[in-house]
């Protein structure tokens, strides 16, 4: 079997104004940490259709949803799909995949998923590429080959990665917001929808932070888990000193305290608290990972599906159970493709812990599905259809695409 034709959609979805008519219940500026409405979050700095908040150096996100997705089709007659995470600029990633990635794919038997992977990522190491746009790419060829070889067996792609640990796949939902009564009031919609673990995007100051988290813990009462992100607005003292806070409300994580970068004060952090400290949605090999683990800088890893794809992402669990850190994949802005990749992932991952998942942006990300792609009260069932199992409606795709 040989891979003989390739094309890349790089897409956008208003999240404004067609949310209703993609069924979306809610405008949602997904991936962005407020995760809601913009009088909830600090002054952006607004470029059009993106913005960057101004009151720290964090990321640039989108006002829409926007990703690349990559089809690959079989001389058999087999159609694979993969995402490309993109939350910003996708038309970028779709030219890597069309100029750098495409001729390494074309010809190749989709069985040799591991193989083709490592050469287009030492295709590229040399140009100065370890991370960023071009892993991502690399991510959506990696997906759409497992799909590919999933539907050549009859076998569902986490039979695959390494076979089924679960049959259901707990989740988080994640909300934002600035004031303690109304971040309670969207955890208690979340709960109502069955979740029984939930993230606050907290981009207030320390006091901020402590006064939203008990004024949830106080709503949602003691059985429901809870995570804070902070989106790197602490130092390393005022993480401590928040951290002792959240653990006296029995908070499950601190999420991205500082500068990843400073991998010496995430240690000292991890070193200090006695609650979790959770972080790595931005890296995407394993070589990006390897200091912070030998160093313990981390308790759990959360590296992103949509942006390892899921060989890499196996191999950086693997990585992290041998220092016995467990795995919550991230799922910020990417799309329903790189939801359902890191389904199959978590199934096949022995040290996953829990996924995130955005309960309002997911019928607007499966816009481009053929049928809905829904978690029952808080958890995706894992499912036996081969492939990725979802269906891609390519007249809906070709609907929100960029032009070419
Ligand atoms: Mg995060």
């Amino acid at each position: 079997m040989k891979i003989t034709d390739i094309r890349t959609f790089a897409y956008r979805i208003p999240t404004g104004a067609s949310a209703s008519s993609v069924g979306a219940p809610q405008a949602s500026k997904e991936g962005s940490p407020s995760h809601g409405r913009t009088e909830d979050r600090p002054p952006i700095d607004d470029f059009g259709d993106y913005f960057i908040d101004q009151s720290a150096f964090t990321s640039i996100y989108s006002h829409h949803h926007e990703s690349t997705v990559v089809r690959l089709e079989t001389d058999t007659g087999i159609v694979g799909w993969g995402e490309a995470q993109s939350p910003v600029a996708p038309r970028v990633t779709r030219t890597i995949f069309e100029e750098l990635i495409r001729p390494l794919v074309i010809g190749r038997d989709p069985f040799d998923i591991e193989a083709i992977w490592t050469r287009a990522y030492g295709a590229m190491r040399e140009r100065g590429h370890p991370t960023g746009f071009y892993i991502d790419a690399l991510a959506g060829m990696d997906v759409a080959l497992f799909d590919i070889v999933g539907k050549a067996t009859g076998k569902p792609v986490h039979k695959l990665a390494g076979g089924r640990y679960r049959d259901r796949i707990m989740l988080y939902a994640g909300m934002g917001g600035t004031d303690p009564q109304e971040v309670a009031d969207k955890a208690e919609y979340h709960v109502g929808h069955g979740y029984k673990a939930l993230k606050l995007h907290l981009l207030v100051d320390r006091d901020g932070v402590a006064d939203i988290a008990a004024a949830v813990r106080e709503r949602v009462g003691p059985g429901i888990k809870l995570m804070v992100d902070v989106h790197m607005r602490q130092t390393v003292s005022s993480s401590i000193e928040l951290g002792r806070r959240l653990e006296a409300l029995d908070f499950t994580w601190l999420e991205s305290p500082i500068d990843p970068s400073d991998i010496a004060g995430q240690a000292e952090i991890t070193r200090a608290l006695d609650m979790a400290v959770a972080i790595g949605e931005w890296s995407r090999t394993r070589y990006e990972m390897r200091e912070a683990f030998e160093r313990r800088a981390y308790d759990i890893v959360m590296h992103d599906i949509g942006r390892t794809g899921i060989t890499e992402g196996h191999r950086i669990a693997t990585l992290a159970d041998t220092y016995n850190i467990p795995v919550a994949p991230h799922v910020g802005g990417g799309g329903i493709l790189a939801v359902a990749a890191t389904v199959e992932f978590s199934a096949s991952c022995p040290n996953f812990m829990i996924m995130e998942h955005s309960h309002d942006a997911n019928a607007m990300k499966a816009a481009i599905l053929k049928e809905p792609y829904e978690p029952v009260d808080g958890y995706f069932h894992v499912s036996d259809t081969p492939g990725l199992g979802v269906d891609v409606d390519e007249d809906r795709l070709e609907e929100f695409k960029f032009p070419e």
